[in-house]
């Protein structure tokens, strides 16, 4: 059998016929850049979220630079995040010029362990940005409740999580501003790059939209120094498809997941989720001592296997000048070494799941 990791070709063609009509419509009207999808799409991905708010953009990135830029964090500044997640997170504080400061992650959630952050504040700290990674959000009262105490704004990075709920309430609408990333392979993914910021602050959404566009409060007039960011209409036409039918999505990843749960829980440590989240599953991550041999393995019998992330970011070498060294964050450097991720998407079949666990089961 030959496995797929994410299953896009099948995504695509379940409802090609509504995809190529819907692109097509696009390309006839020729109205490439924010076109009328571009606002339907954000009244929907609003109205989906509870967040008053939501910003179409590029990408998951330029949501996050974004919703830096509309807190004017900059030199001088410090935001406080995970050293576990995707570059983007910490490059984007970076390349604004103020200084991402780790804390360390939570052993079953992977995500910030929000009893270590307090330590970091001082007066130079701006933000907090948590991410909601493998698609389950973080201990957002507890990260919320330090944002009031100390005048801090947290940013949720939902970039996995679009569509999962902490307390019944939905991921993006949780903190005072979040972005979600569309990329193909994310829970909800378009056909490309794109990305979206969230907030109920009226003040903070105007901003973001004349950032994305150049600063520009009218044609040729920029009262910001921005970027040019927006989403395509192409793009937006997608994810239009995609979000009627993302609750059905979201429910077969979680089926997917629970049959991972029950064949694999009595062989190996399965990933936990918290009581008060539902989780979309960007990824089914699994620790074991020795990755890179189960995967080579796995490889062989036509099952790829992923790792969601083999180095943490305080060890990259793009951050070494910020001075961290081996050891600084024990739980995030175990987990980059053992972490690995099976194929999960709502495609994958229970037939293809079992095969992908009794070759998983074999080499344990
Ligand atoms: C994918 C991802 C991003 C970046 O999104 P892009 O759309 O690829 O730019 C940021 N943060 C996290 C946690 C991600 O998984």
């Amino acid at each position: 059998m030959k496995i797929d990791f994410a299953n896009l070709q099948r995504a695509y063609e379940a409802h090609q016929q509504e995809f190529d009509h819907a692109l097509q419509k696009v390309l006839s009207s020729a109205q490439y850049i924010m076109g009328p999808e571009v606002q339907e799409l954000e009244s929907q991905l609003s109205a989906y979220t509870g967040a008053k708010h939501a910003l179409s953009c590029s990408s998951g990135t330029d949501a996050l630079l974004l919703a830096l830029m509309a807190l004017d964090v900059g030199p001088g500044d410090e935001v406080i995040t995970t050293p576990f997640s995707f570059i983007s997170t910490a490059e984007t504080i970076a390349l604004l010029g103020a200084k991402p400061v780790f804390a360390d992650i939570d052993e079953a959630s992977y995500n910030i362990d929000a009893r270590l952050i307090e330590s970091k504040i001082n007066n130079k700290t701006k933000a907090i940005i948590s991410v909601s990674l493998f698609g389950q959000v973080s201990n957002m009262d507890a990260i919320n409740a330090l944002g009031e105490k100390y005048g801090l704004t947290i940013i949720e990075d939902a970039a996995q999580s679009f569509g999962a709920t902490y307390k019944g309430k939905k991921s993006c609408n949780l903190s005072t501003l979040a972005c979600t990333s569309f990329f193909p392979s994310k829970p909800l993914g378009c056909f490309g790059d794109g990305g979206a910021v969230f907030t109920n602050d009226n003040r903070l959404a105007e901003k973001t939209s004349h950032l994305r566009l150049h600063g520009q409060t009218q044609r040729y007039n920029h009262k910001h120094i921005g970027i040019g960011a927006r989403l395509d209409t192409l793009q937006a036409s997608v994810l239009l498809v995609k979000l009627k039918r993302y609750e059905q999505d979201i429910k077969s990843r979680q089926e997917v997941a629970g049959r991972y749960h029950k064949w694999l829980q009595s062989h190996l440590d399965t990933p936990g989720i918290n009581k008060e989240n539902t989780s979309v599953w960007a990824q089914y991550s699994i620790c074991l001592p020795n990755r890179s041999e189960i995967q080579k393995k796995l490889k062989e019998k036509g099952i790829p296997t992923a790792v969601h992330y083999p180095k943490p970011m305080h060890l990259q070498e793009c951050f070494a000048y910020l001075g961290y060294t081996e050891g600084d964050f024990p739980v995030s450097e175990r987990v980059s070494k053992e972490i690995f991720s099976l194929p999960m998407n709502a495609y994958i079949t229970p037939e293809e799941q079992e095969y992908v666990c009794d070759e998983l089961k074999k080499l344990l």
